[in-house]
């Protein structure tokens, strides 16, 4: 018999329950789901006959994570850019071979994106998708993130076409019709960015986005791309919304921050891209002084991980640690930490519920959707003592620790293993995909963009002396 058959009830039995409704923590708690809802929250509940039972004694039950902006189709390059900038990976996705990608390498991408996603208790991702260069481009992102068991938001963009252009075309408006059904499970944005040309020639998609009711996500307070000038055009021409959702938003004056709170938009911070593409500093410390939402993302695979453990140990080390260098510039000492590990889990998970407009998603409550993950690995030494448990989520835990997954009711990973994935298929495909961008590109250009240049360092000349204590035999073990 299968455990997990679709409308079978489900209670994970005795976990601590991380409910995201402030600092509250459940001790020895069940959560008991039907459906794709979450039927009761509390100590000892009564399940119905024939329910599948979790037991999640010694773990964490919490809510699905929701990533909210990675470039889902880059992923077949994963790790491909661990060593670019900014500047690298623009010339090499928007100038030189970001036009190489077919349909099937974006739909190889996106399927292995999804299911790390879900692998890592990711249960929402939204999919900056702006290598859509095509409407077959279009369907395979779609096709993909439908073949994976995730809740995805497929954010439409086309780095190859000026946004007036591809979002007024009738081939978009066709698969906006054909494509999104607004069953929950496949949400939608428009994603593009806005340069700061006063003629401000992204007014016509702001139009489109506004006629069909969605909600558009841009990259704002980019260092050399975009910055306060795109605000204040988005700002004056009134497409400044609650749902628009601002990534990085780490190069921006507080005149921008303020039109950001004053219009009820979120920031979207990709700490690990923020420190090392060079879009600017991580911006919650600004943030927070301006009561800006925030929901955590992680930007691209071709650098990062997919995970969300990373984003938040990230986001809290970049935070303490601009506090502290701006502290010991007054000859200050920091002596309390503003920002707390529950504050970085409620941004990955309501944060980024808020952030895409989801109030059914990101907390553990009766009636909410059953998107939930138990992190419990019994066979690790980082699994006890569970005393803090959120310091134990931003800080000791990690994707391998990701024991169950539900989306939307549904396991899609139990006892540490994806539950119906084909992954052979997805590695299968990732290959071709690889095979073919190297079989374009030629070796040596696949090499020279894997390996840039390293600049060179004058090493200080030292004032002081010493014995040459490398070839000092006694300190040789
Ligand atoms: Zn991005």
């Amino acid at each position: 018999m299968n455990d997990f058959e679709a409308g079978r009830p489900l209670v994970l039995r005795g976990g601590t329950v991380l409910p995201m409704d402030g600092r509250r923590v459940l001790p020895r708690t069940d959560v008991l789901v039907t459906g794709d809802t979450i039927a009761a929250v509390g100590p000892g509940l009564e399940a119905p006959e024939g329910a599948t039972e979790i037991d999640a004694t010694g773990g964490i039950v919490m809510p699905g994570m929701i990533d909210t902006h990675r470039h889902m189709w880059q992923t077949a390059l994963r790790g491909y850019g661990a060593d670019w900038t900014l500047t690298q990976y623009f010339v090499w996705f928007y100038l030189e071979h970001g036009k190489l990608f077919r349909p099937e390498d974006v739909h190889a991408g996106n399927t292995l994106a999804a299911i790390e996603a879900i692998d890592a208790g990711v249960t929402t991702v939204v999919d900056w998708s702006h290598g859509l260069r095509t409407p077959d481009h279009a369907d395979a992102a779609a096709d993909a993130l439908r073949s994976v068991p995730g809740r995805y938001v497929l954010a439409y963009g086309n780095i190859q076409q000026p946004p007036a252009e591809w979002a007024t075309a009738p081939e978009f408006r066709d698969f906006v019709r054909r494509r999104i059904t607004g069953d929950g499970m496949l949400g939608f944005q428009m994603a593009f960015d806005v340069l700061g040309d006063p003629s401000f020639p992204e007014q016509p998609a702001f139009e489109v986005a506004r006629d069909l009711g969605v909600a558009v996500t841009t990259h704002a307070g980019v260092w050399g791309a975009t910055g306060d000038d795109g605000i204040r055009l988005m700002y004056e021409h009134g497409f400044m919304t609650p749902g628009t959702v601002y990534v990085h938003a780490a190069s921006l004056s507080a005149d921008s921050y303020h039109r950001i709170a004053a219009t009820g938009g979120s920031i979207s911070v990709s700490t690990e891209s923020e420190q090392s593409a060079g879009q600017g500093y991580p911006p919650t410390w600004a943030v927070r002084a301006h009561g800006i939402p925030v929901s955590l993302s992680m930007d691209t695979s071709v650098w990062w991980s997919g995970d969300l453990f990373s984003a938040m140990r990230a986001t809290l080390g970049a935070d303490r640690s601009r506090e502290h260098l701006e502290a010991h510039a007054k000859s200050e000492t920091v002596t309390h930490c503003a920002l707390r590990a529950d504050q970085v889990v409620d941004w990955a998970t309501r944060g980024g519920a808020a952030a895409i407009g989801r109030d059914d998603l990101g907390t553990v409550a009766p009636g909410r959707k059953a998107d939930l993950v138990l992190i419990k690995n019994d066979a690790s030494p980082v699994s006890f003592p569970l005393l803090n448990p959120f310091g134990h989520v931003a800080f000791q835990a990690q994707r391998g620790d990701v024991h169950t997954v539900l989306v939307n009711g549904r396991v899609v990973k139990h006892e540490h293993r994806l539950v119906g994935i084909d992954l052979a298929a997805a590695r299968a495909e990732a290959e071709r995909t690889v095979e073919y961008l190297k079989g374009e590109m030629g070796e040596e250009a696949w090499e020279k963009g894997m390996n840039p240049d390293i600049p060179s360092t004058k090493v200080l000349d030292n004032p002081y002396t010493y014995t040459d204590y490398r070839s000092d035999s006694t300190h040789r073990l």
